[in-house]
């Protein structure tokens, strides 16, 4: 049975990518992995035994001879199982990045719906006021009508107070004693406007 090992530190099996070290004690880790380690521990101890470790005492690479690298080594299911466990480290890393990237593309859909629903308000909101304002546009027209009509009311007011005027003081020439004639006369003055004023009288007496 061919011996599986791996390193105590990453828990990964020895490969060819990585050197494999050995301490004095006879235990065996990545390289990489035991400088890591007493870079980080207090005190150099072997990880797995905790023997005391002078680092002049680590052999730095180990030499494996691995029987025919051609003929029957990619059929050794050692070798199949440990590039099976690597792909299926890397399967599960990229399966975490997917799932980080489905994560953040949720993320940025939901910004956007929430955009969209901001928009969409702001728009109702626009054209409720456009209505407002037509409505007010309306009512504006009708008040400016309304204000036209005042204006020619009044005017028509004027032209009959005037009449009606005429008409009192036509009834003062008729019936009114001449004293009161004379006052009435004397007090519309000289001018155009008194010439016009008693040629009336004289028309309205000749009918
Ligand atoms: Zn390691
Ligand atoms: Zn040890």
């Amino acid at each position: 049975m061919p011996i599986r090992a791996y390193c105590t530190i990453c828990s990964d099996f020895f490969d060819h990518s990585r050197d494999v070290a050995a301490i004095h004690c006879g235990h065996t880790f990545h390289y990489e992995c035991l400088l890591q380690w007493f870079q980080t521990a207090p005190n150099k101890t072997c990880p797995q035994c905790r023997k005391q470790v002078s680092t002049r005492h680590i052999i730095n690479k180990l030499f494996f001879d691995i029987g025919g690298e051609g003929e029957g080594s990619s059929a050794d299911p050692e070798c199949l199982q440990n590039e099976l466990d690597r792909m299926k480290a890397v399967l599960s890393t990229k399966e975490r990045d997917w799932r980080d990237r489905l994560k953040m593309l949720e993320g940025l859909k939901e910004t956007v719906d929430r955009q969209k629903k901001d928009l969409d308000s702001v728009r109702k909101e626009i054209g409720e006021k456009e209505m407002l304002c037509s409505v007010l546009r309306k009512q504006m027209k009708y008040l400016e009508n309304q204000q036209s009509e005042t204006q020619a009311a009044k005017e028509e007011a004027r032209r009959l107070r005037t009449k009606m005027k005429t008409y009192e003081s036509l009834d003062v020439v008729l019936q009114g004693q001449r004293a009161e004639v004379e006052s009435m006369i004397s007090d519309m003055g000289v001018g155009q406007a008194a010439v016009e004023q008693l040629s009336i009288f004289c028309i309205s007496l000749k009918k």
